[in-house]
């Protein structure tokens, strides 16, 4: 198997997946198990502390400690806590506008893998976990052809050894897109456009909401809101990527 690999290698010598540069022997068995090369992979900025341990949101300036960010404070959110492990910019800015836009749906692997490395450390201390995408309201479904998130949240799914379940909630209100809206717009724009359909299945689960890009949180957190009233125990929200204005 290994000599038919060598082989196949020699013939077609594998690409990074995002940039397509030719993959170095060393570079095709990166410690994070991903096949993005090194130099995408050092594009990607990583967010690190000092950071909101609710919402993840991350601190320029100011107290060098984890600290509940002032939004947190006045209003807790309906999910318990959310992360991203980086920043919507740069490189991966460009590898997810390709897989959503550009037709790579064969991103999904490469950019799972990502999230579930980060997923592994952060969620180890919690067990029986089930995962769920963000819906897409089927009409956007119809015009994308995809869900983003389904095919990120399979990937993780499968490299963590979770459940998934992308059926019981549901998008039943067709939203304007969030792109150039304020805060308070956004948050209005998503209300109450999530339903959980059937209830026994979220009901004292701890859930994993999985998004490809998070920008003030709302979408998250009104996901959220539907799947606590439906009874689930907690629910932690993982994201590819975060962009710097939240
Ligand atoms: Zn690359
Ligand atoms: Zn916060």
């Amino acid at each position: 198997m290994k000599l038919f690999r060598n082989l196949l290698d020699l013939i077609y010598p594998p690409r990074c997946p995002v940039c397509s540069a030719f993959l170095c022997h060393e570079e095709s068995s990166h410690e994070e198990g991903s096949p993005i090369c090194r130099a995408c992979l050092t594009s990607f900025l990583r967010i690190e502390s000092p950071l909101c341990p609710v919402c993840g949101r991350f601190f320029r300036a100011g107290n060098p400690e984890d600290h509940v960010c002032e939004d947190c404070l006045r209003r807790r959110p309906f999910f318990k806590e959310a992360r991203a492990p980086y920043l919507y910019e740069g490189g991966l800015m460009t590898a997810i506008h390709e897989f959503k836009y550009g037709a790579k749906s064969f991103l999904a692997k490469p950019l799972g893998l990502l999230l579930s490395s980060f997923a592994r450390t952060w969620l180890a201390t919690h067990k029986s976990l089930l995962l769920m995408p963000v819906p897409l309201h089927p009409r956007r479904l119809r015009e994308r052809g995809f869900n983003q998130s389904l095919l990120l949240a399979r990937e993780v799914a499968k490299d963590l050894q979770a459940d998934l379940d992308f059926l019981s909630l549901q998008r039943v209100k067709y939203t304007k897109p969030q792109t150039g809206l304020g805060s308070e717009e956004r948050a209005r724009n998503v209300r109450r456009a999530f339903q959980v359909l059937r209830r026994e299945t979220v009901k004292k689960r701890s859930i994993v909401l999985v998004d490809d890009v998070a920008t003030t949180g709302s979408t998250l957190n009104e996901c959220a809101r539907a799947l606590k009233k439906a009874g689930c125990r907690e629910v932690f929200c993982l994201v590819l990527a975060r962009t710097s204005t939240f």
